[in-house]
């Protein structure tokens, strides 16, 4: 299985050289070729299996140079019933008669970023013998929260690479920042922006493909690498577990073999959401995409008139993961849906650049309108549906997982589709202690975010997680901030270039 950038249908890699890279030269991002089909015996063969086992199957289909055992090597370390608080790896919680909570956070970082960085650095480090031995890695991570963290997790310590996560210096919650700002581990640097996620984003896919810079790290023996989900890397096991909930649920009787599922992401890159429909392409019987933003809404609007337009405010919310105006893997799914027009892709995408703004043709809106429903909330609606779940069904969700019942709900008024639904719940209630609390009782919230959780705690009857409970009284090892514009510098000086 070959790979091709979304920019330069001829520009093709192997696995190992996608993942290795994590963006393609001209700025584009690696797809597969083809997408593997699955049958419903294929599905079926893997009920009973573990979580390890069914990533290692699926990714075989698509790391072809990858051995067997270099694969399940990976898998068996990301994937060690030790680092997951639930013995699954992932958890299917019902609520109601018809809504299922896809719980992947249940990892060392209490978000779902895990899922897939538990294995990226496994996955980069086979990679990076295959195609450059002896370089040395350098991760580069712009995070709107959760990606820094879990990525830090992953890399911590992993011989042969460095890391260095930007994130928005008001742009993530208390809890999120402390689990960047106390993170242990030599390789690592941590730096706060004055800007937003979309600034951060930018930034280091500018760095990426910097041909100067390119050139300098050569000369030290290093290259780039990159840890969001414009690598391949962190989307391939990503699909991964949108297969498996669907064989879990056939296999605990919720729903018949064949029977279509609808699924709802809360979106902020397009990275989550694009999973959903790779699975669905290869073959899982999925219903509707329901794409849920909250007030950043660009995306429901793309959905809604095919036009993507960035230009507008960005607001700073509740669900600050999803505070995003540029959702790079949207490029992925264009690609797909425009019969992989490189040429297209690339008009798009140049405009978008230089004004902000481009339409897609007639033929890929009435695709999108087929496999896809947008819907957005404010920060009211959030919090009114956390409070609602939790009365009704004594179910806690965090805010982004809110955002997401939310637009399941309003997908199901308007159009009176009665399909089960699948909601990707994303992370742990306990990293958003404070809107969670406020959501769910009428009395004052403390300030400090330990206290939060300990009062979510009580509420709910559920264990504060350990890892965050471990964040107290750490000392803090980076704190400042830095223009945006100064991330160039900043990289230099931590690479000595
Ligand atoms: C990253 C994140 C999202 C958005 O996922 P994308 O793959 O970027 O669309 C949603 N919720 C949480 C909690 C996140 O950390």
């Amino acid at each position: 299985m070959n790979y091709h950038s979304t920019r330069n249908s001829a520009c093709t890699v192997s696995a190992a050289e996608a993942i290795a890279r994590g963006i393609s030269e001209e700025g584009g991002l690696f797809v597969p070729e083809t997408l593997p089909q699955l049958t419903m015996d294929d599905l079926c063969a893997l009920a009973g299996k573990s979580y390890a086992e069914r990533a290692g199957r699926i990714l075989s289909l698509f790391l072809t140079d990858f051995s067997e055992e270099e694969l399940s090597r990976c898998v068996d370390s990301a994937y060690s019933p030790e680092k997951f608080d639930c013995e699954g790896i992932t958890q299917l919680s019902k609520v109601g008669e018809e809504t299922y909570f896809l719980e992947l956070w249940h990892g060392p970082t209490c978000a779902f970023k895990d899922m897939a960085l538990q294995l990226l650095p496994h996955l980069m480090t086979v990679s990076a013998e295959k195609t450059a031995p002896g370089e040395e890695i350098v991760v580069l991570t712009a995070t709107s929260g959760d990606t820094g963290k879990a990525a830090m997790e992953g890399f911590k310590d992993v011989p042969g690479t460095r890391m260095l996560v930007f994130y928005p210096e008001d742009g993530v919650s208390p809890m999120q920042k402390l689990q960047m700002t106390t993170q242990e581990g030599g390789n690592l640097s941590v730096c706060a922006i004055q800007g937003n996620f979309d600034a951060a984003q930018s930034g280091v896919k500018k760095l990426f493909t910097d041909p100067a810079m390119i050139r300098e790290l050569k000369e030290k023996g290093m290259r780039f690498s990159s840890a969001n989900s414009i690598n391949w890397g962190r989307l391939a096991p990503q699909i991964v577990y949108y297969i498996s909930a669907y064989v879990t649920l056939m296999e605990k009787g919720e729903i018949l073999p064949g029977e279509e599922v609808n699924v709802a992401v809360p979106t902020g890159n397009f990275g989550n959401i694009l999973a959903a429909f790779y699975a669905k392409r290869m073959g899982v019987p999925f219903g509707t995409l329901i794409c849920a933003s909250n007030e950043n809404n660009v995306l429901t609007d793309f959905l809604d008139a095919g036009i993507y337009d960035r230009n507008r405010p960005f607001y700073t919310t509740l669900s600050p993961s999803m505070d995003i105006l540029i959702s790079s893997n949207l490029e992925r799914l264009l690609y797909e849906l425009s019969g992989r027009d490189d040429e297209a892709v690339r008009e798009w995408f140049s405009l978008l650049a230089e004004e902000g703004e481009y339409e897609v043709s007639d033929e890929v809106k009435d695709r999108l309108a087929d496999e896809f429903f947008g819907s957005c909330c404010g920060d009211d609606e959030t919090l009114e549906t956390i409070g609602r779940l939790f009365k009704e069904y004594g179910y806690l969700c965090d805010t982004h997982t809110a955002v997401a019942v939310k637009a399941a709900e309003d997908y199901r008024e308007s159009t009176g589709d009665e399909r089960k639904v699948l909601i990707a719940s994303t992370a742990s209630p306990f990293k958003f202690s404070g809107s969670v609390l406020q959501a769910i009782s009428d009395g004052p919230v403390p300030e400090n975010p330990f206290e939060q959780a300990e009062r979510l705690s009580a509420l709910s009857g559920l264990p504060v997680p350990p890892s965050l409970r471990a964040l107290q009284g750490k000392p803090v090892r980076f704190d400042g901030s830095i223009p945006a514009e100064r991330m160039e510098e900043a990289v230099r000086s931590l690479l000595t270039l």
